[in-house]
């Protein structure tokens, strides 16, 4: 079983400083099964054209299939409609438009604050601040969970979103979405949820979760670069204004006004990436052929199992011990620089992120200058986990 699902990625084949490829940087993007990759291929040979627009066959089909996957989105997080689905470039892209839009309607311009949690991605936190908000951060424990007093204390009449992250990409931690959910909307404040590291591991239901926005990136969740999803409550999409201005998003234009289309072309200026949103149907076909449950069961064995083989070794220090986490181990070697351990392990062949990933708060909240990452999908298997524990005994000496 699980050599039938590496047989369907080609580039675990690939040898890396005359290694076997060990792939644990699965959080900073996932790759791509055969299917992602023929749908593409296929795509480009056979149906590229432009959607909505045009008379002819190639432009239908094309719509068809877009439209088709915005249905499967839509399927895939539980969403009300589908027009309540926006494609965008990532998640960041997700955010950025969220919060330009949804200040421009709802900020006052007078001290707006916006609750995020200690633990966000920079592509969490930048956008609020350019959209002129002050942030409030909530606190979480040497563990990594969040602490859900505190926050409770942050909220105020200023307050106008809460943006949180559903997992942490550095500390793995899980965060309790739907009972912040419940305290933000008990304070009468919507909440956007950050999910790129949370879609490719579990099953997300944004009705059961109550959220008002949900965030998430393609390339994150085995499906092409280039695409991304902002899922928002209809009710708030309507009211919030366009993000950018161009073809599609518009009903009527003359040089003295503009009107604009209905959800969601009205956040979709421009030619989207047709061909990528098809890619990630198949994606999201992948992830349900092998069973999102049996995805995050493998994940967490492979988590326990990378953990014991890890804390077993001298000096190691781990970063996010929460109770529901992630496939993310970060961790430090004694006092060695997260860089000088990442390079020595791609030597073998092994693949981790060192550094901050986008969290310097995090960082700091530690006092440490990054860590090293390993990451896992459903196509890591433990003799993988071997070769990382094997490398790290090996590199151990060199660090000294
Ligand atoms: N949020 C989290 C938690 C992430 O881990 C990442 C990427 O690492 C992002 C946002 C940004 O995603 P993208 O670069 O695909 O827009």
């Amino acid at each position: 079983m699980l050599q039938d699902i590496r047989n369907q990625f080609p580039i675990l084949g690939v040898e890396v400083h005359g290694h076997p490829l060990v792939y644990f940087d699965n959080a900073a993007t996932t790759q791509k099964p055969l299917a992602v990759i023929e749908a593409l291929d296929g795509y480009y040979r056979s149906s590229n054209a432009n959607i909505h627009r045009g008379a002819h066959h190639l432009a239908a089909a094309a719509t068809e299939a877009y439209e088709g996957v915005r249905r499967q989105v839509q399927a895939f997080i539980g969403a009300r409609h589908s027009h309540e689905i926006v494609f965008t470039r990532g998640t960041t892209e997700s955010i950025n438009l969220v919060a330009s839009s949804f200040a421009r309607r709802y900020f006052s311009g007078d001290g707006d604050e916006v609750i995020v949690s200690g633990m966000e991605h920079h592509s969490n936190i930048v956008p609020w601040q350019l959209a002129g908000a002050t942030l409030r951060p909530v606190p979480f424990g040497d563990d990594g969970v969040l602490d859900l007093q505190a926050m409770e204390r942050l909220f105020s009449a200023r307050t106008r979103l809460v943006a949180i992250c559903h997992a942490s990409n550095t500390l793995g931690t899980v965060n309790p979405v739907a009972d912040i959910v419940a305290m933000a909307h008990a304070h009468g404040v919507p909440v956007l949820v950050d999910g790129a590291q949370a879609v490719s591991h579990m099953k997300v239901d944004v009705q059961a979760l109550g959220c008002d926005f949900y965030c998430f990136s393609g390339h994150k969740m085995y499906g092409p670069m280039g695409v991304g999803v902002m899922y928002g409550r209809e009710e708030l999409l309507n009211e919030m204004p366009p993000y950018q201005g161009g073809g599609e998003m518009i009903s009527e234009v003359t040089f003295e006004r503009t009107t604009y289309n209905e959800l969601p072309f009205k956040f979709e200026a421009g030619t989207p990436s047709v061909g990528d949103v098809i890619g990630l149907g198949k994606a999201m076909d992948f992830m349900q052929g092998v069973g999102i449950e049996n995805i995050g069961s493998h994940e967490a064995d492979l988590l326990d199992y990378a953990t014991r083989g890890l804390a077993a070794l001298p000096g190691m220090r781990f970063f996010g011990c929460a109770p529901r986490k992630t496939a993310v181990l970060s961790f430090l070697v004694g006092d060695s620089h997260p860089y000088d351990v990442g390079t020595l392990l791609d030597q073998m062949g092994i693949a981790v992120r060192t550094g901050h990933h986008c969290t310097q708060p995090v960082m700091d909240r530690y006092g440490i200058p990054g860590t090293v990452r390993a990451s896992f999908a459903v196509y890591n298997t433990r003799a993988e986990v071997d070769a990382l524990v094997g490398a790290l005994q090996r590199i151990m000496p060199m660090l000294q």
